[in-house]
């Protein structure tokens, strides 16, 4: 296929070729251009990602794989990252021809290169490419021909990310019941195998009536071999759809596990704080634990009713068929089973709502225990635990033995109607047999045996049925359960949409006030102030003014303060949530470390670090110094809690973690207050070369160590008192003043003792 000449296409066959150059390498050159090809690469992505305005920095771009060119998985990664959908795939020139018209396609190239597809024309069979690293020039016209040379069919495919429905929606029975029904293939089969297996089981009755009535009376051993015959291939049929059905069913319950677990933590790390905050974390577990309760009861109890009922439908005209007088006695007595379990149902429905309270509150007892075991211990507070846990082991027992009594009550009404289905069933039918005239009623010996065989199949569906209105209702407390924790309002909506700005640094708080949910007083009033980009400042005030808060509203976990806080201008409900605390590195006092080695923890799981970086981080932050006296370095296993690890040592390697990712705004809050004089000195001696080309937000009851701050904000009861450099400050504002005094007295006295030894020395 070649190109047709039209005067209105670039042509691409003659001149200076752009086309190639879009290439990087001409096809089999040895060795590609990697650091050209990577930038046509990454360029060719941003400009997608702006096609559908997100602002991709290709500086940002990292690859946890040693790639000479970015491969299209770190690719994907890196747009799924920015909260676009991404894949990676292969077409054909037909195929590619007709993508999606309207929007550029990353074209991934044999030699390392991209192109971008910007248009097509179907009836000229070419397609429009373009050159990333040249973006001013216009597209080429390509035929098939030619792009075959440089493309081998992969293209990076990125579109606004729509999320299915069932993610979004809330939790709830119907929720579970769509996604149960997602199997549709799967449960379409185990129903077929399952009405095999019923149609099967009306066999062995039918052949024990005719052994029982023709063998016995007549005494036919070919029709004896005959039937065993045929009762050894129904067991063997009836094994085989029975291990096939169960392996369907094992299957099923595995995939809507996952699904159900990838669901829940989603939507769990969804969660603001705020809600981690305001919620005892064993409650919370307890809470979510409850779904496999209900998963049980989806792929076990639920989906055997539903194929028992099929197995009735289908043996129900048979029993009506041999007897209809004895029919309807079972059908009666399945009746009353039912009837009885409903009626006990409301008493149930208390006492387990019952149940479970009882349960969460030991749940979180216990998990709050184990978390705060250091200071129960300390405290010595054992007993006092202990006889909590009593109490609530003791009330959860209560309602465990009331609901156990009612189910028991329960099983006891209806245990006589149970036997009566069998065995009242089959005096009534000797009866029957006994008294009327022979031939008038079709009952035979064999034919009431095989009636009481297949009736014991049609009443325990039936009463299957009735106790599942009783596990629906055990399942929909667990339901409530549930929701109250996946129900809450999640952040999705701000970490999804949003700009995605590269910041600068500039932070202007206007009037900006904020209540804590539930709390009276102001935590912060009208708070006016402004930093210019790449500065310093230092957050000073009495415990409880406000300092932390401004932190929290910085990286948006509290979202609903009025007036307005803008980064760079923009203001911060805009920006997107996941971009603006990616550009922020923050250190708090009380920094949680995970379980893993120092180097895994200051990485943190972010991708396309190196432990050259690692080591970076950990010089800057002063953790190099320690690391390297740990007994395996950076391969230093840190326990749950970093056990293992001084309360300054954690600080730093937190610190080390905040800046590892070259943080655009530095928080840190408190962040040296556990480090002794040296190290803190170590620290601050390398804040100023930390500092350097970022804005930073230094929180700390030491004025000392934020003298150098290009300004100092003083808080008082959530209130912005003063702004202004250390000097200023000292001399303009009395609680600043008050504060440095207090901290300084002891070097301020020794220092006039001096002066007075001096004078007097004099
Ligand atoms: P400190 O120096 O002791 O760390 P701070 O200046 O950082 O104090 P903040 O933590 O900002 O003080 O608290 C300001 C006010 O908000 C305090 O009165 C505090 O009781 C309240 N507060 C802080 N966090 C919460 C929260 N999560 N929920 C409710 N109220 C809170
Ligand atoms: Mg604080």
């Amino acid at each position: 296929m070649s190109v047709p000449s039209d005067p209105h296409l670039p042509d691409t066959r003659k001149g200076p070729f752009a086309f190639e150059t879009a290439c990087v390498a001409t096809p089999g050159s040895e060795k590609p251009e990697a650091s050209i090809s990577t930038q046509s690469r990454l360029r060719a992505v941003t400009a997608v990602a702006h096609h559908y305005g997100t602002e991709l920095d290709h500086l940002e771009f990292r690859s946890d794989r040693n790639e000479i060119v970015p491969s299209p998985a770190s690719l994907v990664a890196w747009v799924r990252g920015a909260g676009l959908w991404a894949k990676a795939t292969r077409v054909r020139w037909r195929q590619l021809l007709r993508l999606e018209e309207g929007a550029p396609v990353v074209l991934l190239l044999a030699n390392g290169g991209a192109a971008l597809l910007t248009g097509r024309n179907l009836e000229k069979g070419v397609a429009f490419i373009a050159n990333p690293l040249t973006p001013e020039q216009a597209p080429i016209a390509v035929d098939e021909l030619r792009l075959s040379q440089v493309w081998q069919g992969d293209v990076l495919l990125i579109r606004r990310e729509r999320r299915t429905t069932l993610d979004e929606a809330p939790f709830s029975f119907s929720w579970l019941m769509q996604l149960v029904l997602r199997e549709r293939r799967n449960l379409r089969e185990v129903l077929v195998a399952s009405l095999s297996m019923s149609v099967l089981q009306i066999l062995p009755p039918f052949l024990t009536m005719a052994a029982i009535d023709r063998v016995m009376t007549h005494h036919t051993l070919s029709t004896l071999a005959l039937i065993s015959l045929m009762l050894v291939l129904v067991t063997g049929y009836e094994t085989l759809l029975g291990y096939a059905r169960r392996e369907i069913v094992e299957v099923m319950s595995t995939r809507l596990d996952a699904r159900i677990n990838v669901h829940v933590f989603r939507r769990l790390l969804a969660l603001p704080v705020e809600f981690f905050e305001r919620t005892p974390t064993g409650e919370t577990t307890h809470k979510i634990s409850q779904i496999f309760k209900i998963r049980d009861f989806l792929t076990g109890k639920l989906v055997s009713t539903i194929l028992d009922v099929f197995t009735l439908l289908i043996l129900l005209p048979f029993l009506f068929w041999m007897s209809t007088a004895l029919a309807w006695m079972v059908l009666a007595a399945s009746f009353c089973i039912g009837l009885t379990v409903l009626w006990f149902l409301p008493a149930i429905r208390q006492v387990y709502a019952q149940l479970i309270a009882a349960e969460v509150k030991k749940g979180s007892l216990l998990v709050e225990t184990v978390h705060g075991m250091r200071t129960v211990k300390s405290l010595a507070i054992e007993e006092t635990r202990k006889q909590e846990w009593d109490e609530r082991v003791a009330e959860s027992g209560h309602a465990r033995l009331a609901a156990g009594r009612i189910a028991n009550w329960a099983q006891t009404v209806t245990t006589p109607l149970e036997r009566f289905v069998d065995r009242g069933v089959l005096m009534c039918g000797a009866y029957i047999v006994l008294v009327a005239p022979a031939g008038t009623t079709g009952i035979t010996t064999g034919s009431l045996i095989a009636f009481m065989m297949l009736g014991g199949r049609v009443a325990s569906p039936l009463i299957g049925l009735a106790k599942l209105t009783q596990d629906i209702e055990e399942v929909r407390t667990s339901i409530s359960q549930v929701s109250e924790v996946l129900n809450h309002p999640t952040e999705t909506a701000a970490t999804r949409g949003g700009l995605r700005p590269k910041f600068s640094g500039q932070i202007t708080f206007d009037d900006v006030s904020f209540r804590y949910p539930g709390s009276q007083a102001l935590a912060l009033n009208r708070v006016n102030f402004s930093i210019p980009a790449g500065t310093m400042l230092g957050l000073v005030g009495r415990s409880g003014s406000g300092k932390s808060t401004i932190a929290r509203l910085l990286q948006g976990i509290n979202r609903d303060y009025s007036g307005r806080l803008k980064i760079d201008g923009s203001d911060l409900r805009e920006i997107n949530l996941t971009h603006l605390r990616r550009s922020f590195g923050v250190v708090m006092q009380d920094n949680f470390l995970f379980r893993g080695t120092v180097r895994e923890n200051i990485i943190a799981g972010r991708p396309g670090l190196t432990l050259d970086d690692v080591v970076q981080a950990a010089r800057m932050s002063g953790a190099e110094e320690f690391i390297e006296r740990l007994p395996h370095g950076y391969e230093t296993w840190i326990e749950e809690g970093s056990a293992n690890l001084s309360g300054g040592q954690r600080q730093r390697l937190a610190i080390a973690r905040a800046l590892i990712v070259n943080p655009r705004l530095l928080i840190l809050d408190e962040a040296t207050s556990a480090l002794d004089p040296e190290s803190e000195a170590l620290v601050n001696a390398n804040l100023l070369r930390i500092a350097k080309d970022r804005t930073m937000v230094i929180v700390s009851h030491r004025l000392s160590s934020l003298v150098d701050c290009d300004q100092i904000l003083v808080m008082d009861k959530g209130a912005a008192i003063d702004v202004g450099p250390h000097d200023e400050l000292l001399e303009r504002c009395a609680i600043y003043r008050q504060l440095w005094q207090q901290q300084n007295r002891h070097s301020e006295r020794s220092r006039q003792t001096q002066l007075k030894s001096i004078a007097a020395g004099e």
